[in-house]
């Protein structure tokens, strides 16, 4: 088949196909125009298939711009007719993205591998291992997605935090309560992003974000997903065990020879805590298990503290990014709710840009943690709410964080984990977490102690003083907000580096910096606050059978990029065990 990019057609032509629920333009329109592109009559052409679809909005008219897949009556022309695109960027031969397994487990396998959290990065581990017969066994601290949803559901109806069953912790990983964005900026030279795409579908997931350029599916639909997941990997053997939590590594030998020999467990249910020998574990544990990075620094295992970022939710009027993104063709039923992304490079060095931009959602209580406040975003598959959220975050890294003893010995109970040795400069692989937790406890209480967050008008934060009442924008955080100044919230840098974003980005998206779109915080959870380093064999840097994995480890992004780095790290857990090389 012969890929064609760069196929486009004004949106005034789309047609709704009710069949499937799509609004594509008619397959004849698109024919028609890979033939004109091609070079052949569209009798030549005897199927086209969309690949993606995206939406160009920098012409006066709104243009549709497809990928498609075409494929020719006379298949023995296709390389003729390569040959003759042969450096033409969007004529191409369509690439085989099917996954294939790397092996297949021995009957005689003599221990089974294991892989702890059951995000997007542990559930695609356990996925293809379970594919190729290994019967992995899955540790996950949460409970699963039903009973996790209640949990969640009590922080933001009755401000009752369910410490191992929250947004962070529990089957389907973080991003369960999502806008549940499936894209991602990674390389993926062997498709392994269509895989994760393609197996969503097969769980429930709408068959649109295979062909969707920006693909989301919401949080009730990931839901039902994780389940089907969750019982296909039962149906081929595989074992997971909810309210399992890993407490402990034990590892065994020194230098070259170190090794993981066993997990320590607890089952939270039951409050047993038993070992469990194995040679073999994935730690795709997300970047809020703060614990379980404790016990690995404890081990010995390496680690160090990496960049992240810290701010804000931003919430405005769905209707103001609309009309901003796409003009007069704002609300057009195709488009959906319009998204954006933005960057700013400020007078004091500072990065700040948007994260994790929901469109149509709601500003979510995130926190794992009793007594500290975290804001985040989700939406549904419609995301008809009323308003648009996304974190306004600003880049930090490890020498902006703590190194004191105090400091340490508030944010552990007491340890301080050696930091007053350290060298002068030198930095601390925990000390990051330290001041998640500082800026968590400062947004609980300037909230009220009672799990409000913290929350500003744009006009006041920019002016720099305290909101005396809300305005148009009603903020959708749940179990509501306190109006504070927000400038005690975050490090000055940070404040001022925002401060002056928001009228930058007013001028990119209109009516981004109106006064009354509401800012709550804080967004400290962007990203994993360490690295816990692996070599090529996906092997952690100096503990054998130990697999860092996924966002915790600093191996992924997002829901895609997580699932991606899944499949790699089963697979590699599988080439060891088989005694093969891992696929490049
Ligand atoms: P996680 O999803 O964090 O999963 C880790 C799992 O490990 C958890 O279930 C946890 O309970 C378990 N675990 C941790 N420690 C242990 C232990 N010691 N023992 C046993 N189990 C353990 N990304 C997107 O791409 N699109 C979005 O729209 C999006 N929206 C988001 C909205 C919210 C509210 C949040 C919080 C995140 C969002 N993200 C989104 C980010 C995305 O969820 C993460 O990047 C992704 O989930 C990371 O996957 P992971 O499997 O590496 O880790």
């Amino acid at each position: 088949m012969i890929r064609i990019a760069e196929l486009k057609l004004p949106l005034s032509q789309v047609q709704y196909h009710p069949e499937n629920h799509t609004e594509f333009h008619p397959t004849e329109k698109l024919t028609q125009l890979a033939a004109e592109r091609l070079g052949v009559t569209t009798q030549a052409i005897a199927s086209l298939q969309v690949y993606k679809r995206s939406f160009d909005a920098r012409k006066a008219e709104l243009l549709a711009v497809y990928i498609a897949d075409v494929a020719l009556v006379d298949e023995s022309q296709e390389a003729a007719l390569l040959q003759r695109f042969a450096g033409d960027s969007h004529v191409n031969p369509t690439p085989d993205q099917r996954w294939t397994p790397i092996g297949q487990a021995p009957a005689d396998l003599a221990e089974r591998p294991v892989v702890v959290g059951f995000g997007p990065c542990g559930m695609f581990a356990a996925l293809v291992l379970a594919q190729m017969g290994f019967k992995p066994i899955v540790l996950e601290r949460g409970k699963t997605v039903r009973e996790r949803t209640k949990d969640t559901w009590r922080l933001w109806r009755k401000r009752e935090l369910t410490p191992e069953s929250n947004v962070q912790f529990g089957e389907g990983g973080a991003g369960t309560f999502s806008d549940g964005k499936l894209y991602s900026q990674i390389k993926d030279p062997r498709h392994l992003g269509r895989k994760v795409l393609t197996e969503f579908v097969t769980y429930g997931a709408p068959p649109e974000i295979l062909y969707a350029a920006h693909p989301h599916i919401g949080t009730f639909k990931l839901v039902k997903l994780v389940e089907g997941m969750r019982e296909e990997i039962r149906r081929l053997g595989g074992e997971i065990r909810f309210e399992h939590r890993v407490t402990d590594v034990q590892i065994e030998g020194e230098g070259e020879q170190r090794q993981l020999v066993g997990l320590q467990v607890l089952n939270q249910a039951t409050g047993e805590s038993y070992s469990l020998p194995t040679h073999h574990a994935v730690m795709a544990l997300g970047h809020s298990s703060r614990d379980t990075f404790v016990a690995f620094y404890e081990r010995g295992v390496a680690m160090e503290a990496k960049p992240f970022s810290v701010g804000f939710r931003i919430e405005h009027p769905q209707s103001v990014i609309d009309r901003a993104r796409w003009g007069k063709d704002a609300g057009h039923p195709l488009l959906g709710a319009a998204d954006y992304k933005l960057v700013h490079h400020a007078k004091n060095g500072r990065a700040v840009y948007s994260f994790c931009m929901c469109p149509g959602g709601t500003v979510v209580a995130a926190t794992s943690e009793p007594e500290r406040v975290v804001t985040n975003g989700m939406s549904q598959y419609s995301r008809a709410e009323r308003n648009a959220n996304a974190g306004m975050v600003c880049a930090i890294d490890p020498t902006d964080y703590p190194r004191d003893a105090k400091s340490f010995a508030w944010a552990f109970d007491g340890k301080t984990y050696g930091v007053e040795d350290l060298p002068e400069g030198a930095l601390h692989p925990l000390s990051g977490i330290v001041l998640q937790r500082q800026l968590e406890t400062k947004a609980y209480l300037l909230g009220g102690r009672n799990y409000n967050a913290p929350g500003q008008l744009v006009g006041d934060f920019i002016e720099g003083k305290e909101s005396a009442a809300l305005g148009e924008v009603q903020p959708s955080y749940k179990p509501g907000i306190t109006l504070v100044n927000l400038h005690h919230a975050l490090p000055t840098y940070a404040i001022e580096a925002m401060r002056e974003a928001l009228p930058a980005f007013g001028k990119k998206i209109r009516g981004y910096d109106m006064k009354d779109a509401v800012l709550t915080g804080v967004e400290t959870r962007t990203s994993s606050p360490v690295k816990i380093g692996r070599g090529a064999d996906f092997q952690s840097d100096n503990t054998r059978g130990l697999y860092p994995a996924g966002e915790g480890a600093s191996y992924a992004g997002g829901i895609l990029s997580a699932g991606v780095d899944g499949i790699k790290v089963g697979e590699a857990v599988a080439c060891a065990i088989l005694g093969v090389a891992v696929p490049s």
